[in-house]
């Protein structure tokens, strides 16, 4: 095995140009674990680590453009206010250790159905910036997924960073496993409130090949509260819309049974996260509009 050391970005492109079955590696704690178990044997590795633009940050107007490497504890540590789904999610990631090395680039690199940051980027609103020698370009984060631990970089592509729409409403995330730390989720959903846009949007994983939004949920939840005038006059929101938004994204999944849980268990604790979070962010939502409304 070769192990290509480029010490700018644009050496690590022109790397993995001339080796496309390089395997990049950042924090390592996915492909260390590979190697380690004889699961992948590349050729090449490509170690990102000498590039410490891949380690920052910059805050703009509307949204945060977080360098691929930038590790989970730094976001918690940095960036809560502006991107309080994804902090909480980074919370429940494996162990402190972990979250040193780890970071959401090698999270969309894995693109696992559970990595835990990925509820929470189709929830705020997420788009990946990768680049080759060809140029760069911006994937949605919809359209990220494209199967189980498989996404939408071309061969000779890197992820160089993830911009991620600032929070301007509450944000949640939710994951359910066997014990609080050091866990794969057996399911989790992320949830966001876009007041500006009058929306809500949400982000389900581990209870489908990929993670997913649950797109009619959204939809039959952006008509109830406009419907209702509820994002004016922040009144509570009925039992009965928030357990039809539930059903809906319970709906929205395409489980497996596996070793860490039913098909039927994952759908069921989906839509318990669904309701929990609504009620969580909407009570925050409308703490913040009475306040507001005071001054
Ligand atoms: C003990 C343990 C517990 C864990 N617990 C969790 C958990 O609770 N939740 C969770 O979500 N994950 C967990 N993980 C998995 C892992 O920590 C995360 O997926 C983490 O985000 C990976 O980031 P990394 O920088 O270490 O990636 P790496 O291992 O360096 O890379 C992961 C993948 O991404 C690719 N990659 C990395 N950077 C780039 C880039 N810039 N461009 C293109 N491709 C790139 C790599 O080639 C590889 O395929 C755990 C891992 C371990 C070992």
């Amino acid at each position: 095995m070769d192990f290509l050391r480029p010490g700018s970005w644009e050496e690590a492109l022109a790397a993995k140009a001339e080796h496309p079955t390089a395997v990049p590696i950042a924090g390592g704690t996915d492909v260390m674990v590979e190697i380690n178990f004889d699961h992948r044997r590349p050729e090449y590795l490509l170690d990102l680590n000498r590039i410490g633009e891949l380690n920052d940050w910059e805050v703009g107007e509307d949204s945060v453009r977080l360098g691929a490497s930038v590790p989970y504890t730094s976001i918690m540590e940095n960036l809560r206010a502006e991107l309080p789904g994804l902090a909480l999610a980074s919370h429940t990631v494996a162990s402190p250790q972990i979250r040193n090395r780890g970071g959401v680039g090698g999270n969309l690199g894995t693109a696992s159905p559970a990595g835990d940051a990925h509820p929470a980027l189709l929830a705020a609103g997420a788009e990946v910036e990768v680049e080759s020698v060809r140029g760069s370009r911006r994937i949605p984060i919809d359209d990220f997924y494209t199967g189980v631990k498989r996404n939408a970089l071309a061969a000779d592509e890197l992820i160089r960073a993830v911009h991620i729409k600032k929070a301007e409403g509450p944000q949640q995330f939710s994951k359910v496993g066997t014990r609080n730390a050091m866990v794969i989720a057996v399911c989790a959903f992320g949830l966001a409130l876009h007041p500006s846009s009058r929306t809500v949007r949400t982000g389900i994983g581990s209870a489908a090949p990929t993670p997913v939004r649950a797109k009619a949920a959204e939809e039959f939840l952006n008509a109830a509260l406009e419907e209702g005038g509820f994002w004016d006059n922040g009144k509570i929101i009925t039992p009965s819309v928030a357990k039809q938004f539930a059903d809906l994204c319970a709906a929205a999944c395409n489980p497996i049974d596996d070793v860490r849980g039913t098909a039927s268990y994952r759908r069921h604790a989906v839509g318990i996260m669904a309701r929990r979070t609504l009620t969580w962010t909407w009570e925050s939502y409308r703490g913040t509009a009475a306040t507001e409304g005071a001054a």
